[in-house]
């Protein structure tokens, strides 16, 4: 079959079926094959790969990476996107398509009945309203990855990548982080969409750490400090990790920890470090 990724392939293919787009699942597909090679270099498919993509769409994507990878398993949340999928990824033995919601998916078991528990690729053009949770839950859940190269809204990608005392430094810059190497290999305007987005995208890819490049002896509190100090973005850090619930330190001891640390008892958490805010998470757990 000709490759979906163009526009008017694409129309044919919304027009036969009747599909509806629906805006709650979050459904721009792309049209621009020059992204999609993009995406397929930035992810470094290679025919050893078993590949999990979330939401497949039309297919669009899904076919080049049926063509590049070993095994792929596409998982859309769209029952009325599966008899389209039957029909355009047909020519292709390598894939499987799964009509399940991603967030309540076992991805675990996935690796390990897949990929005999190896570490997989994650490919996804995202939909936009669950970036989040999806890609943390990736990580929090410790599923087996090698990568997992996505489409993300460009705000989201700048935050992911950003260091301290930038503007878009934030929890979200250190919960990535913490797990992985963000790297954005390209910007995507939104007429590289059907329909098009509001706002633009970029591809990201974030390699898994081997390691954590942090130590940390209870890396829940490292959270819960993390999230307090970007809770209250105007605050110092003592009285955010302060008012944060859940956290019980006071104010003097958590200026005693920053002085032991060598740094200013009226820091911001914007200007901390994930070493700090790990030597902070040790020093207080103490
Ligand atoms: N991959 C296609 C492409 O690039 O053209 C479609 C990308 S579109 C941005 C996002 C896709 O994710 C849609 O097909 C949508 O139905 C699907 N989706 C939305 N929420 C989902 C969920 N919770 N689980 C699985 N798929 C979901």
């Amino acid at each position: 079959m000709e490759k979906l990724s163009n526009p008017q392939k694409t129309i044919e293919v919304i027009q036969k079926y009747q599909f509806d787009f629906q805006k709650k699942f979050g459904q721009n597909f792309l049209i621009d094959g020059r992204v999609l090679e993009k995406i397929m270099d930035a992810a470094d498919i290679t025919k050893e790969d078993f590949v999990l993509e979330i939401g497949p769409g039309i297919g669009t994507m899904t076919q080049y990476l049926a063509e590049r990878a070993r095994e792929v398993l596409a998982v859309e949340i769209d029952k009325n996107l599966i008899p389209i999928l039957a029909e355009t990824l047909s020519e292709y033995e390598n894939v499987d398509i799964l009509n399940a919601d991603i967030l309540k998916t076992d991805l675990n078991k996935i690796a390990e009945e897949k990929n005999g528990g190896h570490p997989i690729k994650v490919v996804a053009n995202l939909p936009y309203y669950i970036t989040t949770p999806i890609i943390m839950g990736l990580f929090e859940s410790h599923v087996p990855v090698e990568n997992v190269t996505v489409m993300v809204q460009k705000e989201v990608a700048d935050r992911m990548q950003a260091g301290p005392g930038t503007k878009d430094y934030g929890a979200l810059s250190l919960a990535v982080q913490y797990y992985a190497e963000p790297y954005i290999a390209a910007n995507v305007p939104p007429n590289c969409f059907m329909p098009r987005p509001k706002v633009g995208s970029a591809v990201i890819r974030l390699t898994k750490h081997k390691t954590p490049p942090v130590q940390v002896k209870n890396e829940k509190l490292l959270f819960q400090l993390i999230r307090a100090s970007f809770n209250q973005r105007r605050k110092t850090l003592q009285n955010g990790i302060k008012n944060f619930s859940g956290l019980n330190f006071s104010k003097e001891e958590v200026a005693e920890a920053l002085e032991q640390m060598g740094v200013s008892p009226t820091i911001r958490g914007e200007a901390l470090t994930l070493e700090q805010f790990a030597q902070l998470s040790n020093l207080l757990d103490g």
